[in-house]
């Protein structure tokens, strides 16, 4: 037999639930398209199992992984060591292995603003961006960061939001201030992009409805939802029936993986492969 290394750089995804999630689809998809020695693995981690699993990570010498719900933040202690944004944004998506240790990297926030530059530039608008948690954070830092001039922090819990808010005062020249996601929550007339970044629709509670109000969709917004499964969340749809332009979390997952799959391999791979493959996924015919 001929030299031969039969062995392909491992990367795991780590989350609950994740059965849900379609990365691994496209990511294997891209690494064969690309010719890649990797292989990617999503595995089911419940909170208690993250430092097993991370010790196992490191035994058997994965190259990285992904972090999903509910790990982005408490892989972080655990770490060797924050890039500049997930030390920012306080959360982390992208783990990767350099020297035998272990950084973390948060490419949501990125993915997303690639995403909605290809509608609009988000320097100098107003945005509603619904939700506090680990989604909510990474855009919130990368939009202040590229100069959008005001974010309403509106979440359930507004004790989150409040701090988000402060966050982004504190660290950017963002205006911020928050709100409670109460039972119907009115978007201001002058708000240029409302962002829905909480779980609030995603597959299988489909018939869940962020609690706000319809009437205040107005046709020059530009709405985006962050939930991947389904794309065409009902959110959506009570915001293109009211005219607003809308940008589901397709976009967004697909920006994120290329930068991950960069930050592991160094190289620069094509979005068309891994969004070809959610369309095949989820049936949409472009
Ligand atoms: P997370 O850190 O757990 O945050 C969840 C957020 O959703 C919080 O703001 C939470 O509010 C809110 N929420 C959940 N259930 C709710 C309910 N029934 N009513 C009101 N608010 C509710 O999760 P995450 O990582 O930010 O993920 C959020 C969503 O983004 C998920 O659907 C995830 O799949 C999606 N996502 C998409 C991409 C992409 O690339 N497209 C990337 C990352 C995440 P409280 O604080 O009040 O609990």
């Amino acid at each position: 037999m001929n030299e031969v290394n039969c062995k392909s750089a491992l990367i795991g995804c780590f989350g609950q639930p994740i059965w849900e999630n379609p990365t691994e689809f496209m990511m294997e998809a891209s690494f064969k398209h690309h010719h890649l020695k990797m292989r990617y693995i999503s595995t089911e981690v419940s909170r208690e199992n993250l430092t097993s699993a991370f010790e196992g990570v490191k035994a058997m010498g994965y190259k990285g992984f992904n972090c999903t719900i509910p790990h982005k933040q408490a892989i972080i202690p655990l770490l060797d060591g924050l890039s500049e944004s997930a030390e920012l944004i306080g959360a982390v998506n992208c783990v990767v292995e350099r020297d035998g240790k272990y950084f973390g990297e948060n490419t949501d926030g990125k993915g997303y603003l690639t995403s909605i530059q290809e509608l609009t530039d988000p320097k100098g608008k107003k945005v509603v961006l619904i939700g506090a948690g680990g989604a909510a954070r990474a855009i919130a830092i990368e939009l202040a960061l590229v100069g959008v001039r005001e974010i309403i922090v509106v979440n359930r819990n507004v004790e989150k939001a409040q701090e988000l808010s402060c966050h982004l005062k504190e660290k950017t020249s963002c205006e911020s201030s928050s709100a409670q996601l109460g039972d119907n929550y009115v978007i201001p007339e002058n708000t240029d992009i409302v962002i829905n970044a909480t779980c609030i629709g995603m597959y299988p509670n489909l018939t869940e409805r962020v609690p706000v109000d319809i009437e205040s969709f107005k046709p020059h917004m530009i709405v985006s939802d962050v939930i991947i499964n389904p794309p065409q969340t009902s959110f959506l749809q009570e915001a293109a029936s009211k005219g607003c332009t809308t940008l589901d979390g397709l976009g967004m997952v697909v920006n994120q993986a290329v930068i991950c799959v960069k930050v592991w391999s160094g190289v620069d791979v094509d979005p068309r492969v891994m969004q070809q493959t959610l369309y095949v996924l989820f049936e949409i015919h472009k």
